[in-house]
């Protein structure tokens, strides 16, 4: 979700690139080129979604949180 420069409104509602919730601020971003313009809520989103498109079925990263 990405407000308004005045913080009044709301620009756009921005959804997490890999679990789907709604992203509040900048959020994460990716640095892989096929990732591109991809927004995640997270870290541990980002790295799952790096090691799919790696072809790992079952990604298995640690928890940050
Ligand atoms: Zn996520």
């Amino acid at each position: 979700m990405r407000f308004s420069d005045t913080g009044y409104y709301i620009e756009a509602y921005i959804k997490c690139g890999n679990c789907g919730v709604l992203v509040y601020d900048d959020g994460v971003k990716s640095d892989r080129a096929d990732l591109k313009g991809v927004t995640f809520c997270s870290d541990w989103c980002v790295d799952w979604k790096a090691q799919k498109l790696d072809g790992v079925s079952e990604p298995k990263i640690k928890r940050a949180m």
